[in-house]
């Protein structure tokens, strides 16, 4: 048995049962389904709101695997895009980044915007003291490293 919540013309809601899905176009083509309150036969489904509360919804959240390959592709567009403008208007400092960073934050150093590679240690430490980083969206090669 499948449950449609139906709605008449005169926007009156009221559940009906039919036994399979096929049986509810049959029925509402040869005028079966009336309205309970109208006697309408002009009834059609109700348009279900998908549920996005409640427990069941962590199990249906977005991941990286459920993404639609267009959205992947767009992020990765958007992540490269942040990596191009990091690269063309931060200075790169290398394997400093934690001391350049930490001096910036101090006032030591001239502010300005760097990247560079931090150890997950590091990378911590500045976290605890509040020195503002963020973790670049991808891999980025460090021209230093380079040579
Ligand atoms: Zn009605």
């Amino acid at each position: 048995m499948i449950r449609y919540a139906l709605v008449c013309d005169h926007h009156h809601e009221f559940d009906a049962w039919f036994g399979a899905s096929g049986d509810y176009d049959d029925q509402v083509a040869r005028g079966l389904v009336e309205c309970p309150r109208c006697n309408s036969q002009q009834v059609k489904k109700q348009i279900m709101a998908p549920a996005v509360t409640g427990t069941k919804s962590q199990k249906t959240l977005p991941t990286e695997t459920a993404m639609p390959p267009e959205a992947r592709a767009m992020m990765m567009e958007v992540m490269g895009k942040v990596r191009d403008y990091v690269q063309t208007n931060f200075e790169d400092v290398g394997d400093n980044f934690a001391r350049e960073a930490r001096n910036i934050h101090d006032g030591v150093s001239e502010e300005r915007g760097i990247y560079g590679q931090a150890t997950p240690k590091e990378v911590r430490e500045l976290v605890e003291d509040g020195v503002p980083i963020a973790p670049l969206p991808l891999p980025i090669r460090s021209k230093a490293k380079l040579n």
